[in-house]
């Protein structure tokens, strides 16, 4: 077992809704695959803090700074006038511009495609839902040849993606159409529960967190598929290059899921979270 000294800190936000419960699965199979990281938890607050002028506190946002790996639960804005949606204040403040989301067919999980095997990666704090529009693709695209670099409008995008979502690779995304189009591929691989992200941004900072909501229909009982949340806390241990955890972890998850023993309600099993976590643990 490590000493305090050898374990790297991450930052954790449980968040909201199902955040807690999903959480709670990652941290559990954390400590039985050993995994030398030392959590620092931080909840969103009751009031704004001025500081941020949001609910997220200040220390939260230096405890990702200092950190520099920390892994996110989804978080709900609360409903009214007068503070910042909780979600882009983070991305923000951290400048955490770009939102990587793998997206790929898990084997023995049947849906319409076995060959999906994509990356979104969506523009996290421009566009149109910032207000800030331009485009810069173009001229990365001259620098870098050996990309094979096409353009496709966004209504065919979807067109090809439903048709023959292995006719794609890498989706470089605006902002809104991320966020529509990583749901789309979700649905193609089984679900909101299932894919992963990574924010990273400036400073090499890496924020990993589902691509998911709060899902507050299911939130509290026990339902919530950890997967999503799972995987993502993976793109983080390959960031800090703990690529043997990440491995042992991502096996696990795949092989649960390919025996079709524990599945959670939303691929079509009945095991709670606690159960589907704990089938998670044995397969370590
Ligand atoms: P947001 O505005 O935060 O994106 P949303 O309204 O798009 O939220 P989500 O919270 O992403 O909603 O949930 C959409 C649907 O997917 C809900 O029915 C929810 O129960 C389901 N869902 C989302 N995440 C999970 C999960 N981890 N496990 C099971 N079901 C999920
Ligand atoms: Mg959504």
């Amino acid at each position: 077992t490590a000493s305090s000294s050898d374990l790297i800190r991450a930052t954790l936000f449980p968040g909201d809704g199902i955040g807690p419960e999903i959480a709670d699965s990652v941290k559990q199979v954390f400590k039985a695959a050993e995994v030398p990281i030392e959590w620092e938890e931080h909840y969103v607050g009751n009031e704004i803090d001025p500081r941020t002028q949001s609910f997220l506190t200040w220390e939260s946002l230096e405890s990702v700074r200092k950190n520099k790996v920390g892994l996110k639960g989804p978080m709900a804005t609360p409903i009214g006038k007068g503070h910042r949606s909780l979600n882009l204040t983070l991305r923000k403040e951290l400048n955490l511009y770009a939102n990587v989301r793998p997206c790929y067919s898990l084997p023995g999980y049947k849906t319409r495609y076995d060959d999906v095997d994509l990356i979104t990666i969506r523009e996290n704090t421009e566009g149109e839902y910032s207000g800030l529009e331009h485009q810069c693709c173009r001229e990365v695209a001259e620098k870098y040849p050996e990309i094979k670099y096409e353009e496709v409008v966004i209504d065919n995008c979807c067109m090809m993606l439903v048709k023959n979502p292995a006719l794609f690779d890498v989706l470089v995304m605006p902002n809104l159409y991320g966020d529509i189009i990583s749901d789309l591929c979700a649905g193609l691989i089984g679900g909101l529960g299932l894919t992963p992200s990574c924010n990273i941004g400036e400073g090499g900072i890496a924020l990993a967190e589902a691509v998911h909501g709060s899902a507050p229909d299911i939130a509290g009982k026990n339902l919530a598929n950890p997967t999503a949340l799972m995987l993502s806390a993976v793109t983080m241990l390959r960031h800090l290059e703990l690529h043997d955890k990440a491995d042992r972890i991502q096996n696990a998850i795949l092989n649960t899921i390919a025996e079709g023993k524990y599945r959670t309600a939303d691929l079509g099993g009945s095991s709670s979270t606690t159960d589907f976590t704990k089938a998670i643990i044995d397969h370590l």
